[in-house]
């Protein structure tokens, strides 16, 4: 199953054949939330997990005739690994660091989980939006194109063994990076520097994570190209290590490291990603505009 939100927080299933979207019911219950509360959300990824099924509730639409947003609501997490492809680290320690001044934090070679705000979400159908401040200082924003996993059974200390068995699904992300001194929950958390979709994939339809492979181009120029299989530390293995640390939740984020070539993007770029089976996401580059101008 291939599921998305769309239009005013609709839930439809994906036919990527067709190229349409079906409307599916929300299971609401008497005081819900509004859909910014997410509760229902939440209450899917973990039910549809355990084998729920979702009642259709109208004939398919085209695709191209809806928008598509985010499809996931208010995780009350977003996790990222780092440092989770050989070639990567490399291009950091070698270029990148010191290319942005970056000194004294070896740290940021070695694999680790952080945490990015969930404000930094945005869907398929909205744009990157580079802050005006870190332009005007001249700072590099980058590109991170990354498979990320949306969880749907909770645990604390999950076995690796165990891993898979509390992912609801895969979905394409997108992990925008301001290169610089500092942590990276302030470097990443800006508005639009996670955007995640097209839609989720359940594991059914999605096959094995290490049977994937990510690409990303700039305007059409290829600068991320890798097999997931390449990842230092496995999709079961980053799910194992998150939560030691954390409770994961139903509805949470993890996205699982850039591959490498993560390099600058600029006002007026396109930024395409796509992941045989996930979809694509294509997204164009805007700089924030200045209040009051
Ligand atoms: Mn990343």
């Amino acid at each position: 199953m291939r599921l998305a939100i769309y239009d005013d927080y609709r839930l439809g299933t994906v036919d990527t054949v067709a190229r349409t979207i079906t409307p599916v019911a929300i299971d609401t219950e008497p005081g819900d939330p509004d859909p910014f509360g997410a509760g229902w959300w939440v209450r899917l990824c973990r039910d549809l997990t355990e084998g729920a099924k979702l009642p259709v509730i109208g004939e398919p639409l085209s695709l191209a005739d809806v928008t598509l947003r985010a499809p996931v609501l208010n995780p009350g997490k977003v996790i990222a690994a780092a440092s989770n492809y050989g070639a990567h680290i490399a291009e950091m320690r070698d270029k990148v660091l010191p290319r942005s001044g970056v000194t004294g934090q070896a740290w940021l070679l070695d694999f680790d989980v952080f945490l990015k705000a969930p404000s930094s979400i945005v869907g398929p159908d909205d744009q990157i939006v580079l802050p005006h401040d870190v332009v005007a200082e001249g700072q590099e924003i980058h590109h991170e194109g990354e498979l990320a996993i949306v969880i749907g059974r909770a645990g604390h200390r999950i076995a690796e063994e165990d891993a898979l068995g509390h992912v609801f699904g895969y979905l394409i992300g997108l992990d925008m990076t301001v290169r610089g001194n500092g942590d990276r929950s302030r470097r990443k958390s800006y508005p639009s520097f996670t955007p995640l979709g097209p839609w989720v994939t359940t594991l059914d339809d999605a096959g094995d994570w290490h049977e994937l492979s990510i690409e990303l181009d700039v305007n059409g120029e290829v600068r991320q190209q890798v097999s997931c299989a390449n990842m230092l530390v496995p999709v079961p293995g980053i799910v194992a290590y998150a939560s030691k640390v954390m409770t994961l939740e139903p509805g949470d984020v993890i996205l699982t490291g850039a591959p490498p070539g993560v390099g600058p993007i600029t006002d007026g770029d396109t930024v395409h990603v796509r992941i045989d089976r996930l979809g694509e996401l294509r997204l164009p580059v805007v700089t924030e505009a200045i209040a009051g101008n």
